[in-house]
């Protein structure tokens, strides 16, 4: 953009304008950026082209949440999911089309891997679900989730510059603990973020404590083991010195005993934890929820641990839009 500014007799600050057009003011037209002249403007639109997404379809779940199928540029496709609820409106966003890690219980990860999805595109997701809270709850987002279709730490420069994005003065200003990436457990991504500096909330979708059983459910353990995840953790809480919330899916009879939960509290141990239990949502046949009696056996005991445990019910499932629920048919590509 500078190089481009530069060979037009413009000045290098007009970068920042644009910057704050697009990032600050969510703009999608360079004709709306007033305070450029029109002929730098006509230069732009001559010049560069948006690619911005939109909304391709809109559905309302009975408990006011509301799933959208977003149209990018290309055709393809991803969900976001806008989830009002007492006091806050949260915002669950895609980081990827498709996904790679194929989670047995996870309707997303039936359509595979499809293609990372650009910072650009991470944040029009935001902006356009922005928009929808505005229209229809007279306020904007408070909390963003990076929970929706792919994982985030296997985009990592993407969803790291959008986080940018959402929290620089230039951007959205949001505050970055109201922002949350979760992660189906990429221990090396974990350390980097550490690295990084990362100020957001980080959500570790554990739903095992066993290897072996682990392995059947999230075949990324084979890569990323409980151990080295764990490792990773530690580290992470070393550097920031941030609790890490544990989302944990309990599956009946799969990772529901008292004997999961006690493995669930001896490996976190070494970093405190918030834990989520999730309620799982049918995605196929394969698997059904816990029982009430079984899942306050699991909650009894890592509260009788002292740990810190919500019991998450989640949103939206009459619109598909719950948790693992995400899917799109797959576009054909040529090649
Ligand atoms: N890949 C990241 C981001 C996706 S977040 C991650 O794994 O964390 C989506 C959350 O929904 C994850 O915790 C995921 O494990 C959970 N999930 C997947 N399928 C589900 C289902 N059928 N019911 C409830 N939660 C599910």
């Amino acid at each position: 953009m500078v190089s481009f500014l530069e060979s037009v007799n413009e000045k290098p600050f007009r970068a920042k304008q644009i910057g704050e057009w697009l990032w600050k003011k969510g703009a999608s037209r360079f004709e709306d950026m007033t305070n450029l002249s029109v002929s730098l403007r006509a230069a732009l639109d001559a010049h560069f082209s948006f690619q911005a997404a939109d909304i391709e379809e809109e559905v309302k779940a009975g408990d006011g949440t509301v799933k959208f199928v977003f149209r990018l540029h290309d055709g393809q496709k991803v969900e976001g999911v806008l989830i009002p609820s007492a006091g806050r409106t949260t915002a669950c966003i895609s980081s990827q089309v498709g996904c790679p890690l194929r989670c047995a219980f996870c309707a997303t990860g039936t359509m595979g891997f499809i293609r990372q999805l650009h910072y650009a595109e991470i944040f029009d997701q935001y902006r356009l679900i922005n928009d929808k809270s505005l229209a229809n709850f007279g306020k904007p987002l408070s909390n963003i989730v990076y929970m929706g279709m792919g994982e985030p730490l296997l985009n990592y420069d993407n969803v790291m510059r959008s986080v940018e994005i959402l929290t620089a003065p230039w951007g959205q200003q949001l505050s970055p603990s109201r922002i949350t990436l979760s992660t189906a457990g990429v221990a090396p991504a974990i350390r980097r973020l550490a690295d990084d500096g990362f100020k957001a909330g980080l959500a570790v979708s554990l739903h095992c404590a066993d290897e072996l059983k682990r392995a059947k459910l999230m075949p990324v353990t084979e890569l990323h083991p409980l151990k080295t995840l764990q490792e990773a953790l530690s580290y992470y809480h070393s550097k920031t010195n941030e609790r890490i919330t544990i989302e944990y899916l309990l599956l009946n009879g799969l990772n529901d005993s008292t004997d999961d939960a006690r493995k669930l509290w001896e490996y976190c141990k070494p970093f405190p934890v918030k834990i989520n239990i999730i309620e799982y949502n049918a995605t196929g046949d394969k698997f059904a929820p816990s029982p009430a009696y079984r899942l306050e056996a699991f909650v009894n005991y890592l509260t009788n641990k002292n740990m810190v445990v919500n019991i998450r019910r989640s949103k939206g499932k009459d619109a598909q839009a719950a948790c693992g629920q995400l899917v799109q048919k797959r576009l054909k590509t040529e090649n």
